[in-house]
């Protein structure tokens, strides 16, 4: 049935956003409620049948063009982001330019990932042509995060929409101008599917109300703890739930390792955004031969590095002012309980900014090893052998990302292949979250489903499985008509066969 309400019904209250960097209001977004919610979801739904209905190869050509609206527009997109989230413009344009790659895959692979495929039968089934396909599941809601407001929900919505669904995004409070910005553009370039994606503001209540509107299944990125509350509202009506949430990822670097690069990569990892990154470095685990020269490398590396609110900052404020006490809690927890601070400590945190700090000797219980400290802080411990590293990294209630730096490619691999993590990268850090045709997803702490790559398409559908019954078999064992004695028999075959082979 077509809604027929405007899409623009007046709302009850707005709500202000804020600069990160200087605390000057942005703009205000309006606190959408369930009812906005339910006649977002409700438009979704009626432009999402003749959207299914579309041959792919239009669906792609849409979100293609799509694509290039956002690539003409990358200035623009990524000014707002730089705006919401604080982070430099350098690093905002890099999160649309993945955005565009993921993009662009989704679409372009969709087809070949999701079309019909036949599969084999059996012994007793010759007579059937079997095969599978999937099909989108209609209305797909996305929770959204602020750390990387675009690339982050667009492994949702970008997959789900070349699924073949229709979207309705709520992103996070803190960044409602990217996402107004992202469904714009997506209305201008895919014209006479309007309501198809749609983005709805607000706070908790906004997504409260998404995981209580019907929808066919919720994609959540956030917080562990917040995921746990979503799921339970998905619970009631058996919507099915995706969770990407935390990490406490782990670096581990060999004793052949080249320093340089491991220090290079482990300082990018841990501070870039602020090291506000799910997948960022927190954790580094070193071969004790090697544990003081790689210290000294990551620290002169991360001493040159000053945060700030200029394009030319390396990184820029915590985008959440909350954070700030958590990772001074994490850098004074772990110094009180007998950490090294080997550049910076507690004095580094300055809110809104935090100077970089590098930890050693943390013990493995403190919070700065436990938590997700979503701050730029690592901590840099020595370990007797890569069993050791292999043991302390996976001893972690988070599964996300994980890095190994080794010279031979070959046993970082075998490392690698020991970790508990869902993805990762072998002599860089993030190497993964780069390749659109890696899925990505963690499991425990971390959440659970994957987003990116075929799985990441397959997740935004149901597979149906279907049989069309080619001749009519010798032996019809789904009839009450068959003999009792055929019956027999064809058990005694089937016993037979499976005994022997
Ligand atoms: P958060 O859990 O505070 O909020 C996430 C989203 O949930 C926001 O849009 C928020 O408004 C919404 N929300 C809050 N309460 C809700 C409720 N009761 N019902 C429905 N929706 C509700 O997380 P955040 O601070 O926005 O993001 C940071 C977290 O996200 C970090 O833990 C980070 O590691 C994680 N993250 C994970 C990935 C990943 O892909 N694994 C990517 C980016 C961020």
């Amino acid at each position: 049935m077509t809604d027929t309400t405007p899409a623009t019904a007046p709302r009850a209250a707005t709500f202000t956003t804020y600069s990160p960097a200087t605390g000057e209001p942005i703009a205000e977004h309006p606190v959408d409620g369930p009812q906005e919610v339910s006649r977002a979801v409700s438009r979704a739904r009626s432009a999402q049948a003749g959207w299914a209905e579309l041959p792919a190869s239009r669906r792609r050509d849409h979100l293609l063009r799509w694509k290039k609206a956002l690539a003409a527009d990358l200035d623009a997109v990524a000014r707002t982001i730089s705006e919401e989230t604080g982070k430099p413009a350098g690093d905002a344009a890099l999160e649309v330019v993945l955005t565009l790659e993921h993009l662009a895959w989704a679409a372009r692979n969709a087809e070949r990932v999701l079309r019909r495929r036949k599969v084999g039968t059996g012994l007793f089934t010759v007579h059937q042509r079997a095969s599978l396909v999937h099909r989108p599941l209609g209305v797909v809601g996305v929770i959204g995060p602020w750390n990387y407001p675009l690339y982050t929900p667009m492994g949702s919505i970008g997959y789900a929409l070349a699924a073949g669904n229709g979207v309705v995004f709520k992103p996070s409070e803190l960044t409602p101008g990217t996402a107004t910005l992202l469904a714009g553009l997506f209305d201008g370039a895919v014209p006479g599917h309007a309501g198809l994606l749609t983005t709805v503001t607000g706070a908790a209540s906004t997504g409260d109300a998404l995981a209580r509107s019907g929808v066919d299944k919720l994609a959540f990125t956030g917080s562990p703890g917040t995921a746990r509350k979503v799921m339970a509202v998905c619970a009631e009506t058996l919507t099915p739930f995706l969770a990407e949430c935390g990490g406490k990822d782990a670096v581990i670097v060999t004793a052949d390792a080249d320093l340089d690069a491991a220090a290079d990569a482990i300082v990018w990892g841990a501070l870039s955004n602020a090291g506000q990154t799910c997948a960022g470095v927190e954790r580094v685990y070193a071969a004790r031969e090697i544990h003081a020269e790689l210290c000294e490398r990551v620290v002169k590396r991360a001493s040159a590095l000053h945060p700030g609110g200029g394009a030319d900052a390396p990184y820029g404020p915590m985008t959440l002012p909350g954070q700030v006490a958590i990772v001074e809690r994490h850098v004074s927890g772990a110094v009180s309980a007998g950490a090294r601070a080997l550049l910076g400590g507690p004095e580094s945190v300055r809110a809104p900014y935090v100077a970089p700090v590098v930890l050693t000797g943390v013990p493995e219980d403190a919070a700065a090893m436990t938590e997700e400290t979503f701050g730029p802080v690592v901590a840099v411990n020595a370990v007797a052998d890569m069993d050791e590293a292999v043991e302390r990294a996976n001893a972690s209630r988070y599964a996300l990302g994980a890095a190994v730096f080794c010279r031979s490619g070959r046993t970082g691999a075998a490392i690698a292949a020991r970790l508990r993590a869902g993805a990762v990268s072998v002599n860089s850090v993030l190497g993964f979250a780069a390749v659109p045709a890696l899925p990505f997803g963690g499991s425990q702490d971390s959440g659970f489903g994957r987003i990116h790559g075929a799985e990441g398409l397959r997740a935004f559908t149901a597979v149906q499985s279907t049989t069309v019954q080619r001749f009519t078999p010798p032996v019809a064992l789904t009839s009450f008509a068959v003999p009792a004695a055929t019956r027999e028999r064809a058990v005694r075959l089937a016993r037979s066969l499976h005994r022997r082979r």
